[in-house]
């Protein structure tokens, strides 16, 4: 049976609530909009109102420098958006405060995942699977290429360069928002209790985790200490100081990154990244498909990312499906 959903329609620069004239992470600044998380291509400034989750609202604060319109929504609370429509936001599982959208109108559900993952992360609640007419899905890693390594496996290999090389540190290049804490919390988790660096561009956001109860045990700042203080360290700083002048300050580091790309060989050159780690807040091909499984939706709906692998696998098993054709999505984070 197909979905009717009229009331909802996929625009270039958002997804369109029209009953309630609402945008869920509109790429452009809009009278009212709903913000799965917050990362940069989804929680744009500006918006006259900004209904998010307490941790994504905090996010925006810290890179907007406004609260301007912000309108908190807690994991499992429903509002009313107006027109009949009402909003629920549920973990998502991608980075502190991400959330899945679920709409309802008319007896009609539709799911709008945002960023997902479906393995672990410390750092925030997991992926809760919900049943619904129309899924809207991510699809960033949507090639049957990308299978995510176990976390545990690439955090091992972080901690062997690190014993191999103790007169060298360990500088891996991390998003500030998400990969950067998760890593962080991973290493902990993986009983390494030295104090970790930072490049100063992550401070704000590690002490903004640490506010909502995510635990990184002690942090230094790289620009408090002599290089000698570094030599068997790990340092993390963002994916564009990997190269820069800024680390000529460590002893000798042995380059890392730590994203779902590290999969593709080429990348990992172009950055002159040494020891790539593939860690990613994305789900990937496996994750992708078997939710769509799980959540066995009317209709599935495929945004950003390789839209067109995905969508022939739904073809292949009898699910409806579309891709839609948003722009201006592309990965800060991965
Ligand atoms: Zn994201
Ligand atoms: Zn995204």
């Amino acid at each position: 049976m197909a979905a009717d959903v009229s009331w909802i329609r996929a625009e270039p620069h958002g997804i369109h609530i029209a009953p309630a004239d609402c945008w869920i992470d509109p790429s452009r600044p809009v009278a009212r909009a709903l913000v799965t998380h917050g990362h940069a291509d989804h929680a744009r400034g500006g918006h006259g109102e900004t209904i998010a989750t307490p941790a994504t609202l905090a996010i925006m604060e810290l890179r907007y420098q406004t609260r301007e319109g912000a309108v908190p929504i807690e994991y499992g609370e429903t509002i009313r958006l107006g027109g009949g429509v009402e909003a629920t936001c549920i973990p998502a599982g991608h980075v502190l405060g991400s959330a899945q959208i679920l709409l309802e109108h008319a007896g009609e559900r539709v799911v709008i995942t945002g960023d997902y993952k479906r393995r672990p992360d410390p750092t925030c609640p997991p992926f809760e699977v919900t049943p619904c007419d129309v899924f809207i899905t991510e699809a960033t890693f949507g090639l049957p290429v990308f299978c995510h390594p176990p976390v545990g496996q690439e955090i091992a290999k972080l901690l062997k360069a690190l014993r191999d090389h103790p007169g060298r540190c360990v500088l891996v290049g991390a998003y500030a928002l998400g990969k950067a804490q998760r890593l962080i919390a991973e290493l902990r988790a993986a009983g390494h209790g030295e104090p970790i660096y930072l490049h100063g561009a992550m401070e704000r956001m590690c002490r903004l985790y640490e506010d909502f109860g995510v635990n990184l045990g002690e942090l230094r700042l790289v620009s408090d200490h002599s290089k000698d203080d570094l030599r068997g360290a790990i340092v993390v700083c963002p994916p564009s100081a990997l190269n820069d002048r800024w680390s000529r300050r460590l002893p000798e580091p042995i380059t890392a990154m730590a994203s779902g790309w590290m999969r593709v060989r080429q990348r990992a050159r172009q950055q002159n990244v040494e020891l790539p780690l593939i860690v990613s807040d994305h789900a990937d091909w496996g994750e992708l498909t078997r939710t769509i499984e799980e959540v066995n939706p009317a209709e599935t709906w495929i945004t950003h990312g390789r839209e067109e692998a995905l969508l022939r696998w739904c073809q292949l098993h009898q699910r409806r499906a579309r891709a839609l054709a948003l722009v201006g999505y592309e990965d800060e984070d991965d």
